[in-house]
């Protein structure tokens, strides 16, 4: 009726609003942050580790300090960390730019006579960094990255370890501890409905980052028995870390749901822009671009050995910037090198032909899937089934197993249609991504895409949402979960929810307090001073 309307309407636009937060104004408004002091600070050394990848490379926080310890205690430090710096922006460098960076790079590091000569390599890896040339620079880069790493997990390594900017590491630490619940959050409209509860838009009150909190009933969980699943998904959302994947940020517990809180996607899913804007399908461009991503994505997974098995548009999003993720890791298994699985999952009109026919089967089934996505997106239908087409199970089955698949729609392009048709071969061992050093990235399609800069982040969506349009149905469409009664909790109960309830997932947690600003905020001052205060407790 007219009012749910209304609050609707208020939802939207309180939401429309925390997007939009000015970071001076929250800064004002809340308590002023200091950082703990370390609990037992050695327990906390051990348990950080001393694994220099984790602490000076993975970790953003780790990373910051790590390089502001390089900069700011020993010449031969700084022109190492400025060296890796330069390397990089010539790596991700636009073409046009890429010549220049190079030159620069071999006139300030690699001339004997230059104050930022690589002094501190030795042997061989001198030697290397002496003969360099224009020639041989792309083919050395690696190497030489290698090289300066290699001085740096030494000596310069221990003695960060021993340094006031290690102590701050471990303070933001113990901060990275701390108990998250309901009170963490402001909490604004539903976004979507899962099978166990709603996903709705969140703000931490104190960075103002904004997230997605998907939250799982514990009743319902435990009337349909989808525990397992749940710490499958969440366990494995916490261990990916990539920008084509959605990323957990947080996950915790209050008295009746699990909450899962993620990267905030506000742009709509695929399957929404295929269907319910205006003219059915999506244009090459955005396809070729989404696509990218998505193949990145899941190159990602299937190097830590995860399928994803649950490959559609409707579980791709994008966000306020227009790049997509994959998203709804609920289906997704790990299977340790080797090892395979014959289960039925997915979704129809999905399924590869191994899936249907119950034969073990890996990685596969996603490149099969994306074969049918990349249909849908310039067709707007399934290769095996029409939009909205009343059909059985068991006739789409047929026609993924027998049918080849018809490109009559206007938009299929040579390129296109040549990897669709590899996607889709029936035999695993035919399909384009299951076979040894075929990568879906070399084929025509992709020409316009430099996968270098895409999988830094910097390519230009070639679309963006409009800020005040909420790509999604409306709130009032979603039903309620009903009320699950005759549910009795038990011991194991709790624990499962303990094992569930991590609170904050370090490297998304850490780029969280980077990229608000409180990062900046808390350190700057005091580090770059010469205090050296609580350096040693
Ligand atoms: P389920 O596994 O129960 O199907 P999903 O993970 O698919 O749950 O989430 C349900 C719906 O919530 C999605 O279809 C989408 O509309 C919305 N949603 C999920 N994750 C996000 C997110 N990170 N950002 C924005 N919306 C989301
Ligand atoms: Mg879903
Ligand atoms: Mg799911």
């Amino acid at each position: 009726g007219e009012l749910l309307g209304l609050n609707s309407l208020v939802a939207n636009t309180a939401y429309l609003t925390a997007q939009h937060t000015d970071r001076d104004e929250l800064r004002k408004l809340r308590p002023p942050l200091t950082l703990p002091k370390p609990k037992m600070s050695s327990a906390l050394r051990t348990a950080v580790g001393r694994k220099y990848e984790s602490l000076c490379e993975r970790q953003p926080i780790g990373r910051k300090l790590f390089q502001q310890f390089l900069r700011a205690c020993n010449p031969q430090y700084r022109v190492a960390a400025e060296f890796l710096e330069e390397l990089s922006d010539w790596c991700f460098a636009e073409d046009d730019a890429r010549e220049a960076a190079k030159q620069r790079i071999l006139a300030k590091f690699c001339q004997p006579e230059s104050g930022s000569f690589l002094s501190y390599l030795t042997g061989e890896a001198a030697e290397r960094c002496k003969r360099l040339s224009d020639k041989d620079f792309e083919m050395t880069s690696d190497q030489m990255r290698e090289d300066t790493t290699d001085f740096l997990r030494g000596k310069p390594f221990s003695e960060y370890l021993n340094s006031p900017f290690f102590y701050r590491f471990l303070q933001w630490k113990e901060y990275e501890k701390q108990k998250i619940s309901d009170r963490y959050f402001h909490e604004f409209r539903t976004l979507g409905r899962g099978g166990f509860g709603a996903v709705c838009a969140v703000q931490v009150k104190q960075t103002g980052q904004m997230y997605a909190c998907k939250k799982l009933n514990k009743r319902c969980l435990k009337k349909e028995s989808g525990e397992e699943m749940a710490l499958v998904e969440k366990q494995i959302l916490e261990k990916v870390n990539s920008l084509f994947v959605v990323n957990l940020a947080y996950a915790y517990d209050n008295k009746t749901h699990l909450c899962m809180v993620m990267d905030l996607m506000n742009g709509g899913d695929l399957g929404f822009h295929i269907y319910k804007l205006g003219e059915r399908g999506i244009r090459m461009e955005r396809v070729v671009y989404y696509v990218a991503q998505i193949t990145t994505g899941l190159l990602h997974l299937h190097s830590m050995d995860i399928v994803y098995r649950d490959m559609k548009p409707d579980n791709v999003l994008l966000d306020a910037r227009g790049q997509c993720r994959l998203s709804d890791l609920g289906l997704a298994v790990e299977l340790p090198k080797g090892k395979k699985v014959c289960q039925k999952a997915g979704t129809t009109g999905y399924m590869a032909p191994e899936i249907l026919r119950q034969e073990y089967y890996r990685t596969s089934v996603d490149w099969w899937a994306v074969g049918c996505s990349i249909y849908e997106m310039v067709a707007a239908r399934l290769p095996f089934k029409d939009f909205r087409e009343k059909v059985q199970n068991e006739e789409v089955t047929r026609r993924t197993l027998e049918d080849e698949c018809k490109f009559e729609h206007k938009h299929f392009d040579a390129p296109t249609q040549d990897l669709v048709r590899r996607f889709l071969k029936k035999k695993q061992a035919h399909r384009l991504g299951c076979r040894n050093g075929d990568d879906p990235r070399n084929h025509a399609f992709f020409k316009s895409i430099n996968f270098r800069r895409l999988e830094a982040g910097l390519l230009e969506p070639p679309w963006t949402p409009k800020p005040h349009v909420v790509y999604a149905n409306d709130t009032d469409t979603f039903g309620d979960v009903s009320e699950v009664e005759d549910v009795k909790f038990e011991a194991k109960d709790e624990k499962f929810y303990k094992q569930f309830s991590t609170g904050a997932v370090p490297i998304r947690w850490q780029k969280e307090m980077i990229d608000t600003g409180v990062f900046d905020e808390l350190d700057q001052p005091r580090l770059n001073g010469h205090s050296r205060e609580a350096a040693w407790e």
